[in-house]
């Protein structure tokens, strides 16, 4: 059994797409066992998004090879190009109250990712909740000087999910208790 953490983002809270993007993950059995809804403070943001070097690495190295598939050069290195969306990540994900929940089921981590689809909605499956909900790229955003709007985040591995678990839930706020089809499901 395993948890993850899910934010729906700004652009989700905003477009009133709270209760389909949860039902996405309750219909495919997986089970909410946190949730809030919070107005985020630079620091909160700022210890959801790490200032981690492997990671704005391949931030920026997806962004670029991105890029680079449609013919545009960037001038930035990798982590000069993570340090600017981790900069526009922490502004956008303040901007608005948003919702954190935590999210338990079998396989819950990989689970979660592949129902929230590929970073990019536009190159998204449309039968996940990026592809479903909205057709950004990388380009789009970057023009606009901002993050992705995809919706929502979720963990990426076993170790961002209990980090970023504990940053947004106290232990007294993660609830155990029994789905009534529980038994069915599981
Ligand atoms: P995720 O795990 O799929 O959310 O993707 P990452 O951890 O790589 O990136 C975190 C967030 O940064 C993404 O969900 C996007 O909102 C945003 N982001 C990532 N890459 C880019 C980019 O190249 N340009 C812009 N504008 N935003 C990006
Ligand atoms: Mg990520």
């Amino acid at each position: 059994m395993e948890k993850t953490l899910v934010i729906i983002k700004p652009d989700g809270v905003q477009r009133a797409l709270i209760g389909k993007i949860i039902s996405t993950f309750e219909d495919a059995g997986l089970k909410v066992v946190a949730m809030k809804m919070v107005w985020a403070t630079k620091e909160l943001a700022a210890k959801h998004y790490a200032n981690d070097e492997d990671w704005l690495l391949s931030v920026g190295k997806k962004t670029r090879s991105s890029a680079e598939a449609k013919g545009i050069r960037m001038d930035e290195t990798d982590l000069q190009i993570g340090q600017r969306i981790r900069s526009w990540l922490m502004d956008y994900i303040t901007s608005t109250p948003i919702i954190a929940l935590a999210i338990e089921g079998p396989e819950a981590i990989t689970a979660v990712r592949k129902l929230v689809g590929s970073t990019a909605p536009a190159k998204a499956d449309p039968s996940t909740i990026r592809g479903k909900y909205s057709t950004e790229s990388y380009e789009y955003a970057d023009a606009k000087k901002r993050p992705v709007k995809n919706l929502v985040h979720a963990s990426e591995d076993a170790k961002n999910a209990e980090r970023e678990i504990s940053i947004w839930f106290t232990k007294k706020e993660i609830f155990d208790y029994k789905r009534a089809d529980e038994d069915a499901v599981r």
